[in-house]
C-alpha cells in the first residue's frame, strides 16, 4: 500500500544501499518519523512496499547552475530549448500548493528545476557560482525552486577588496573579509573561479596562464589567491572546503596547471571542481590529448583533495561560467552567440550555448576524459558525479551517465560511435573493464557529495538523517532505473508516488554565517563608500528562510539552532576516516578578536 503524505512510514523489504553506514544491498526496512530516519516504528505504522526494489538516500548535487543572474541570462540565450520542452504543471495531490507550469530544456525554469530534480530522486542541490552582489536574486529563485534543499557557493577569487588585502600582506584580514562576504551573501561555501584571470581580463589585459602571473600587483597571483581562500575556508571551519575552478579551463595541456594548483594547496582540504575540463595533457595550448591519468593519480594519492568530474554528455548544453575570458575564446572559436556580464567589482560571467557531438573530436575526447576520471578513481568518496549542469550536459543526463559507469558493454558500444581522432593514449580507448556497483553509484551521487559538503544529515539512511529517500525499481537498463524512481521521500514527505510527482514541499536553504572579526567591517564599509554602486547597508541579503548551519571555528562552535543540530543517535554519518579527509574539526588556531559570532554581517534584515 501507499503510505501517507508524511509522518510515520516503514519502507519495507527493499535492498538498501547506504554506504555511509556500511550497508550494501542488505534487505531491510527503513523507518521514517517526523522527517527523520528512526531506528524502528510500532507494528501498526503505515508501510510502503519496496520489495524487489533498491533503496538509497536522496541524491545530492554538489555542483550545478540552477539559480543566479547568470542562469537567467543563459535562459534568455536558449529560447528554442525552452520552447521545445514545455513543462505542464504536475498533477499534485489534493491540498498541495498550486502546481506551476514552466519550461524545461537545458536550463529549466525554477519550479520545473525542483520538480525534475525530485523526479530523478535528487533532494539536495547547490548552485556553484553566485556573484555576491546578485545573491538576493539567487535566494529569491531558490525560494521558487520547490522540494530540493539548496544552497549557493559565493564567488570570491577575483574580488578587488580581497586583492587589496592580499597585496598588503594581510591574509588574516582577507580571511575575515571572506567570512563576512559569505554571511552577507547567504552562501554555503567559497568559490574560486580562474583565480586572478577574470579580474585581469576584465581590466583589459590578457587572462593569466600560470600560477605566478601578476594580477595588477606582483603580490597578487593565482597562487596567492588560492592559498588565501583555501586557507580561509579551512581556518573558518566551513563545512565545505574552498571549491576551486582552476586556471586554464578547457585548454590543451592544462593538467599541468591543475596539478600545480593542487600542489600549491597541498595538505589543506580543497575541492577541485569539474576536473574533466582541467585534465588535458600535452603542452599548454598544444595538441589535444587526455591528461586524465596524471590528474586522477594525484587525486588518488592525496586524501585531502576531492573533485567532481564535470562529465561531458553528448547533446545540447549551455556553457555558463564566471570564467568570462574562457567564454570569450569559445565564442570567438565557435562563432556562437554569447553574453558577457561583468558583475560589479566581484567577478565576471560569460555564457555560450553549445552542443557536444559524438563526431566532434574534442567533444569525444572530453567525454572520454570524464569517464577515465571516474573509472580510474581509487576513492569514489572523493571523485563524485557532476556534469557541471548545464555546462557538460544537463542534470537530466545523470541516469545515462550512471549507465555508462555501470555497464561496460554499453559503454564500449558508445565508444565505437565517437570520433577517435584524439583518443590515442586515452585509458578509455585502451579498455577499462570497471563497472560501478550500486553502492559505488550511491557513493558518487549522494553519500560522497554529502560528506564532502559536510552535510551530516544528508546522503545516508542512518538514524537521525533527514528522511530523504529514493526507491528505484530495478532494471537491466540503469538509465531507465535511475531516471524514473518509483518513490521519493523528501524530509519524510512522499513527493513521488508510483513514479509520479505528487507533492512539492518548500525546499530548505543551506547556508553558513561564519563568525568574523567585526573590525574588518570598517574597511569594507570604506571600500563600499569609495567604489560601490550599492550601499554597504543594502548589500547583505539578511535573514533567510532557514537558520544557518553551525560552523565550528578554531574549536569554538558558533551558535547552532536546535533545528540544524545532527541527532546524537544513530550510525556514524560523517566518518572522515572513510572519506580519507583530515579531521574536519582540526583547525589552525584562529585569532579571536572582537568577533561577532553569527551576528548579521551588516545591515541585516534587508
Ligand atoms: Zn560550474
Amino acid at each position: 500500500m501507499t503510505g501517507p503524505a508524511s509522518g510515520r512510514l516503514r519502507i519495507v523489504g527493499g535492498a538498501v544501499h547506504d554506504p555511509a553506514n556500511g550497508v550494501d544491498g542488505e534487505v531491510r526496512d527503513v523507518c521514517v518519523a517526523d522527517g527523520r530516519i528512526v531506528a524502528s516504528l510500532p507494528p501498526d505504522a503505515p508501510t510502503l512496499d519496496a520489495r524487489g526494489m533498491v533503496v538509497m538516500a536522496g541524491g545530492v548535487d554538489i555542483h550545478a547552475h540552477v539559480a543566479s543572474s547568470a542562469v537567467n541570462h543563459g535562459r534568455r540565450l536558449v529560447p528554442a530549448s525552452a520552447a521545445g520542452d514545455p513543462a505542464r504543471a504536475p498533477d499534485l495531490a489534493a491540498g498541495e500548493p498550486l502546481a506551476r507550469s514552466g519550461s524545461g530544456g537545458v536550463l529549466p525554469s525554477t519550479f520545473t528545476t525542483g520538480y525534475r530534480y525530485a523526479g530523478l530522486g535528487y533532494t539536495t542541490a547547490f548552485d556553484a557560482a553566485v556573484a555576491p552582489v546578485m545573491a538576493r536574486l539567487t535566494h529569491a529563485e531558490l525560494d521558487d525552486t520547490p522540494i530540493v534543499d539548496a544552497g549557493a557557493f559565493i564567488l570570491a577569487g577575483n574580488d578587488e577588496l580581497l586583492f587589496r588585502f592580499i597585496d598588503a600582506g594581510e591574509r588574516e584580514r582577507a580571511r575575515e573579509y571572506a567570512a563576512w562576504l559569505l554571511g552577507a551573501a547567504g552562501g554555503y561555501a567559497l568559490k574560486i573561479v580562474n583565480p586572478g584571470g577574470v579580474a585581469r581580463w576584465k581590466g583589459g589585459g590578457r587572462n593569466v596562464t600560470a600560477l605566478d602571473d601578476a594580477v595588477g600587483s606582483s603580490r597578487v597571483t593565482p597562487r596567492a589567491i588560492l592559498e588565501c581562500l583555501v586557507g580561509a575556508a579551512d581556518e573558518l571551519g566551513l563545512p565545505h572546503p574552498a571549491h576551486v575552478h582552476a586556471n586554464n579551463l578547457g585548454v590543451p595541456g592544462n593538467v599541468e596547471t591543475t596539478l600545480a594548483s593542487m600542489r600549491a594547496v597541498a595538505g589543506r582540504r580543497c575541492h577541485f571542481t569539474h576536473l574533466q575540463f582541467h585534465s588535458y595533457g600535452g603542452a599548454l595550448g598544444g595538441a589535444w590529448r587526455s591528461g586524465a591519468r596524471e590528474a586522477i593519480e594525484y587525486v588518488n594519492a592525496h586524501p585531502e583533495v576531492s573533485c567532481d568530474v564535470g562529465q561531458v554528455m553528448f547533446g545540447p548544453a549551455v556553457t555558463i561560467t564566471a570564467d568570462a575570458p574562457v567564454e570569450y575564446l569559445l565564442h570567438k572559436s565557435s562563432g556562437r552567440r554569447w553574453t558577457n556580464i561583468d558583475v560589479e567589482l566581484e567577478t565576471g560571467c560569460g555564457i555560450v550555448p553549445y552542443e557536444y557531438k559524438e563526431r566532434a573530436a574534442v567533444a569525444a575526447l572530453q567525454w572520454a576524459v570524464g569517464l577515465e576520471l571516474f573509472l580510474l578513481s581509487a576513492d569514489p568518496w572523493r571523485v563524485v558525479l557532476s556534469t557541471d549542469h548545464p555546462n557538460g550536459g544537463t542534470f537530466h543526463s545523470y541516469p545515462e551517465l550512471i549507465r555508462l559507469l555501470m555497464d561496460r558493454a554499453y559503454r564500449d558500444d558508445q565508444l565505437k560511435r565517437v570520433n577517435p581522432k584524439l583518443l590515442a593514449g586515452s585509458a578509455l580507448a585502451d579498455g577499462l573493464a570497471r563497472e560501478y556497483t550500486l553502492n559505488e553509484v550511491a557513493v558518487v551521487t549522494r553519500a560522497g557529495p554529502a560528506r564532502l559538503l559536510g552535510l551530516s544529515r544528508k546522503g545516508h539512511l542512518g538514524v537521525g538523517a533527514d528522511a530523504d529517500v529514493t526507491v528505484y525499481a530495478r532494471s537491466a537498463n540503469q538509465a531507465e532505473m535511475f531516471s524514473t524512481p518509483r518513490y521519493v521521500l523528501k524530509g519524510g514527505t512522499l513527493v513521488v508516488e508510483e513514479g509520479t510527482l505528487r507533492r512539492a514541499p518548500v525546499g530548505g536553504r543551506l547556508h553558513v554565517r561564519p563568525a568574523y572579526d567585526r573590525g574588518v567591517e570598517r574597511e569594507v564599509r570604506r571600500f563600499f563608500d569609495d567604489y560601490g554602486t550599492v550601499r554597504f547597508e543594502n548589500y547583505a541579503v539578511g535573514a533567510l528562510r532557514d537558520a544557518p548551519q553551525a560552523v565550528e571555528r578554531g574549536g569554538v562552535a558558533g551558535p547552532e539552532p536546535a533545528s540544524s543540530r545532527p541527532a546524537a543517535a544513530g550510525g556514524p554519518p560523517h566518518r572522515d576516516d572513510r572519506a580519507g579527509a583530515p579531521d574536519a574539526r582540526h583547525r589552525n588556531a584562529a585569532p579571536r578578536g572582537d568577533r561577532a559570532p553569527g551576528a548579521p554581517p551588516s545591515g541585516g534584515g534587508r
